[in-house]
């Protein structure tokens, strides 16, 4: 049974930035035989309610989850919450008044877009939203529509990445501190996401020994075997160091097929049973 790959903790809905509603991502996850899921959309919990009621109709374990938005040193650091208070109201405030904030960047984004000859109207943008973050793939997917550019890919290189000429600078991000903050006043447990993208080994075994992080996504769909090899062996030293045992999570990060870096379907990239328990057990404690 533990010896299964039927597990992914990491995925997008519509809520975020995902292809997919809930309903229609629980349906993909039953398909391809998942069992154990998190859905983990980008600073939202909106789509949580409908996964949870899709996914137990299908006879799914979800697990209600996010993935925090932060900034540390200028880099992006994702950090993921499981098991978290999705209905706690402090949290929605909080994610709310974020939202707001990123809807004043989208205005300026939107200013720049109209200077560089290719203008867009926040409703051209916003249709593509449901109910969550406001990102940049949204506005991406506006240009195509708008046939400026006919990728995502295309739109950023142009116009939205870091360097180019619309992009903006996200005002007042998170802390990764204060995302662990926020994930533990709510019950859950903290994970770092996807730790291959960012390099910061060192401030990893400060966010567990000062920040309290309790995991680190050693399975993530692009992480190869030397990155898994990798996270596993700091794992280790980590518990060595501090006396206390990591949770190790991964999943697929799914979005949509055509979405990511390397596009791939969702049921691709599995985690083992094992380690969606032990996550289980720590949040039942
Ligand atoms: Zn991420
Ligand atoms: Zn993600």
């Amino acid at each position: 049974m533990s010896t299964q790959f039927n597990s992914d903790l990491h995925m997008h809905s519509t809520a975020s930035d995902g292809g997919y509603t809930p309903y229609q991502l629980m349906k993909k996850c039953h398909d391809v035989n998942l069992e154990i899921i998190a859905l983990t959309d980008h600073d939202t919990v909106n789509g949580i309610a409908e996964a949870i009621e899709a996914g137990n109709s299908l006879g799914l374990t979800v697990i209600p989850g996010i993935e925090f938005s932060t900034k540390h040193g200028g880099k992006s650091v994702h950090i993921l919450g499981y098991g978290i208070d999705w209905k706690n109201e402090k949290l929605l405030t909080m994610l709310a008044a974020q939202r707001e904030m990123r809807r004043r960047r989208l205005d300026v984004m939107l200013a720049k877009l109209e200077q560089a000859n290719v203008p867009l109207q926040a409703k051209d943008v916003l249709k593509h939203v449901d109910g969550g973050a406001i990102g940049r793939p949204h506005v991406a997917k506006a240009l195509i529509e708008k046939g400026y550019v006919s990728t995502v890919a295309e739109a950023f290189d142009q116009y939205l990445a870091e360097g180019k000429p619309c992009y903006v600078e996200k005002e007042q991000e998170m802390t990764v501190e204060k995302a662990i903050s926020w994930i533990h006043k709510t019950g859950g447990l903290a994970i770092v996401a996807h730790p291959v993208y960012y390099n910061l080994d060192s401030e990893i075994v400060n966010w567990v020994k000062d920040g309290g992080l309790d995991g680190i996504e050693v399975y993530h769909r692009d992480h190869d075997e030397q990155a898994v090899a990798h996270y596993e062996t700091l794992c280790k030293q980590i518990e060595q160091e501090t006396g206390r045992r990591l949770l190790r999570t991964g999943g697929s990060d799914f979005h949509h097929e055509d979405y990511g870096r390397v596009p791939e379907p969702l049921g691709v990239t599995r985690l083992k049973n094992e380690y969606a328990h032990e996550l289980l057990r720590r949040l039942n404690q």
